[in-house]
């Protein structure tokens, strides 16, 4: 793959015309957990134009961010950085290169929690992941806690239009946002 390989397939998989970055840092300044990055918003973009798709499948920049889209919308090129990001991480679970890989899990297990509820089922959803990192036992003691303080609910509470929620997701995966549990 040339070096604009990583920069084609990456606009190819977003919709998003990545070469139209000019490097402003609009995207950075507004990203409310820089100071967590190891690489800033605006350098992953221009890492993807320069073609290190090391470097960028193995940052920890595309997990720590919340996917707010306060980037996107600051962009004064319309370029949506928070969709490129979701797609990096699709991207460095399915090359065996994502740095946070059990961000990922929960965060596939929190989504087909609300597929499945309406809304988040905490205490399945928590111990799922542990049952998935088998790890069931560490933090019993704040998850007792929580439980007591009713932070955590013991049984899922299903919103009554759940075939509406199940649509918002067909549409989401039809759209490439987000499947169930897809990888894209
Ligand atoms: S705000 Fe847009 S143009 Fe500016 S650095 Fe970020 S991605 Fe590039
Ligand atoms: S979507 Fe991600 S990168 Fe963009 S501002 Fe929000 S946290 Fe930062």
């Amino acid at each position: 793959m040339d070096h604009l390989g990583f920069l084609h397939e990456m606009e190819k998989a977003t919709g998003e015309k990545i070469s139209a970055c000019y490097q402003c840092y609009k995207c950075t300044t507004g990203c409310p957990v820089v100071a967590d990055m190891d690489i800033y918003p605006h350098r992953i973009i221009r890492h993807i134009i320069l073609g290190n798709k090391d470097r960028v499948l193995g940052s920890r920049t595309i997990w720590t961010c919340l996917q707010c889209t306060t980037c996107s919308v600051r962009c004064p090129n319309d370029i949506d950085v928070a969709r490129i990001f979701s797609a990096l991480r699709k991207m460095s679970v399915r090359e065996g290169r994502a740095a946070e890989r059990d961000t990922w899990r929960f965060d596939e297990i929190f989504l087909e929690s609300v597929q499945r509820h309406g809304r988040l089922n905490e205490l399945g959803a928590i111990l799922r992941y542990k049952i998935d990192k088998k790890d069931l036992f560490s933090d019993t003691k704040m998850g007792m806690g929580m439980v007591k303080k009713g932070r955590i609910g013991l049984m899922p509470h299903n919103i009554r239009d759940r075939k509406g929620m199940e649509e918002i997701f067909r549409k989401a995966a039809e759209t490439g946002k987000r499947g169930s549990g897809e990888k894209e």
